[in-house]
């Protein structure tokens, strides 16, 4: 049988992938095999595909196609340096650069492959796919859906039933579909999202930030001078990535622009994760409601769902993971690079096409949280063992987070940092397995930053680095195992430790705060699927019921009553595990009534 590819064909960014030995692999040239989207001419009106394309998209517009995906199956022409192409031609340049890697790599003949396109594409718009990969040279065996292959690069062993949302955010579009994978079978039960969000919204935001900024310190509008907004526009989408990992980003750009008095302009701002996370907030609530759509059009609860998967490089956003964690409580995988994840399925369909069934993925990821204990928030009450998730289950390894705390007074010596592997939102009840002494700079300001570190690889070596984020003084520290297994035993020690060194005030002097993010959302949302509801938390959820009720039918009505009714009874007759059952029904009722 003649080899078959796949190719995840994106709105920013291509890729084509491929089954080795048994497994899909990302077909890569020197490079991470991520190749823009993008067509252009050079100077001597040579066609360019992929980066080198894109490296001149800001220098000759006139020259360059981006996003011709959203043309796809339209009746349109496009302009190239007065040359017209339809979306198909300028498509099957990027399909034939696809085509040439792949046999330039496997050193084969390919004639053969699947693309993939969005579930909500029209008839017009996928034979315009075909259409484009024939002119490519390539026979088109299937067109997939790109969450079908999604769910496939995760799910392509299992054998039991699984209802999956594959969240997808990309540079420029958003989807969200819920599928159902039964013996292998993908089946698309509901797809929505837009066509237009997506990552570059958040680059504008922080071009706002920055423009905004300009004017208020220069007195300058800059938004008319193309070069200056071109390096805007760099280094908003660098800082946007710098802060999936990092609590804060430096923004620096030189000889930006000149003053009206002729002066140069030298911009320099750090932009904070909160300050960010609150700029794209409306986008990200948007999704939300798309995802709420999807869930209606699947005519399934919340509940129902067993896995989140996570696509597009703008999933890496950590608010982004949380908010849907939160809402949920399920932990969104993340263990295949969202940047591959569909071409690797569109490879394990190729594979099936080929005869070949493919391995599952072995997934290198972390199978608990690490965080550090602090003074917080815990169910609405002060706390000072709040669990804080740095690197959250799931994650793909090796991988690097930090996060932002604060000293607790003026002049405070010497911070404790703990550090924890678990899921339980109180620290006491997950495992200590580490502490380090860091003494601080004396006569520090109360509130002083300082930056905790983890980064974590393959192995279980988990590296901590706290820095004083003023004088750049840092302590560093490592565990060797971070992943061996909780034990029951170690558990209860720890607890009793703690509580005993907590209990003598001890402690009370090292301690750091965490309410620089939205720390009440942190520590409500950790990551377990078996989490439990507190009895406080079921009363807030029967709060947030009575208000609905109102609104609600006479039929809902009774149920919101009945059900009240129950958790009330199974409380008082001490059966929790009930109480949370019923309250996740009400959960759902909820989520429709609203
Ligand atoms: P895609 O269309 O899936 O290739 O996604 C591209 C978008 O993901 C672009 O807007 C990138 O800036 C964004 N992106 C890539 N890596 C990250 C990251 N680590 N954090 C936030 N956004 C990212």
């Amino acid at each position: 049988m003649e080899p078959v590819i796949g190719i995840d064909l994106g709105t920013t960014n291509s890729e084509v992938a491929f089954i080795i030995n048994g497994k899909p692999e990302i077909i890569k040239e020197n490079d991470n095999g991520i190749v823009p989207s993008c067509v252009s001419l050079d100077a001597s009106n040579n066609i360019l595909v992929g980066r080198t394309a894109k490296n001149q998209a800001v220098l000759y517009p006139q020259k360059t196609v981006l996003s011709v995906k959203r043309l796809m199956g339209k009746n349109e022409q496009i302009a190239l340096d007065g040359q017209f192409y339809t979306p198909q031609e300028i498509s099957a340049f990027i399909l034939r650069e696809l085509k040439e890697r792949a046999e330039r790599v496997t050193g084969q003949t390919i004639s053969n492959a699947i693309i993939t396109t969005p579930a909500y594409f029209t008839d017009a718009q996928r034979q315009a796919t075909r259409e484009a990969g024939e002119i490519a040279g390539l026979n088109v065996v299937r067109i997939l859906n790109e969450p079908t292959a999604a769910a496939l690069a995760y799910e392509s062993g299992e054998t039991d039933s699984q209802r999956i949302m594959v969240y997808d955010l990309g540079g420029g579009t958003f989807d969200v579909s819920i599928v159902r994978i039964e013996d292998g079978v993908v089946e698309v039960l509901a797809s929505t999202g837009d066509n237009h969000l997506g990552g570059d919204d958040f680059d504008h935001e922080i071009e706002k930030i920055l423009t905004d900024h300009i004017k208020d310190k220069f007195d300058l509008d800059v938004t008319g001078n193309s070069s200056a907004m071109a390096r805007i526009r760099n280094v908003a989408e660098l800082a946007k990535i710098e802060l999936s990992s990092a609590p804060f980003a430096m923004i620096q750009e030189d000889f930006l622009a000149k003053t009206t008095a002729g002066s140069d302009i030298h911009l320099s701002y750090e932009l904070s994760r909160p300050e960010f996370e609150n700029a794209i907030e409306s986008y990200l609530q948007k999704t939300m409601d798309s995802v709420n759509q999807a869930l209606k059009d699947a005519s399934m609860l919340p509940s129902a769902l067993d896995k989140i998967i996570l696509v597009g490089g703008s999933t890496r956003i950590p608010k982004l993971s949380s908010m849907l964690e939160k809402k949920f409580n399920l932990v969104p995988q993340q263990g295949i690079d969202p940047d591959l994840c569909v071409a690797m399925g569109a490879a394990i369909q190729a594979g099936r096409e080929m005869g070949i069934e493919s391995s599952t993925l072995l997934l290198d990821v972390t199978p608990y949280t690490f965080g550090t204990s602090a003074l917080g928030q815990l169910d609405g009450f002060p706390c000072r063992t709040v669990f804080v998730p740095i690197i959250k289950r799931n994650s793909k390894l090796p991988t690097v987070k930090s996060e932002a705390f604060g000293t607790v007074y003026e002049n405070q010596r010497e911070v404790e940092i703990l550090v924890y592997q678990g899921e339980n939102p109180n620290a006491l009840d997950n495992v200590e397995i580490g502490n380090f002494m860091f003494k601080l700079t004396p006569n520090l300001p109360e509130h002083s930053i300082i930056i905790l570190k983890y980064e974590l690889d393959i192995n279980g070596i988990l590296k901590i680095k706290a820095i004083e984020k003023e004088s750049g003084k840092e302590i560093n520290g490592v565990i060797e195992n971070a992943f061996s297994a909780i034990e029951e035993d170690r558990l209860k020690i720890s607890r009793r430790k703690i509580d005993q060194v907590w209990s003598s005030g001890k402690n009370e002097d090292k301690q750091i705060y965490y309410d620089y993010t939205d720390g009440n959302e942190n520590s409500d949302a950790v990551d377990d699927t078996n989490m439990q509801r507190t009895p406080s938390e079921l009363e807030t959820l029967i709060t947030t019921a009575r208000n609905i009720m109102e609104k609600a039918s006479d039929e809902d009505k009774n149920d919101i009553i009945n059900l009240i009714e129950d958790i009330h009874n199974a409380l008082e007759s001490g059966d929790e595990s009930k109480a949370v059952k019923i309250g996740h029904e009400l959960e759902d009722l909820l989520f429709y009534l609203e």
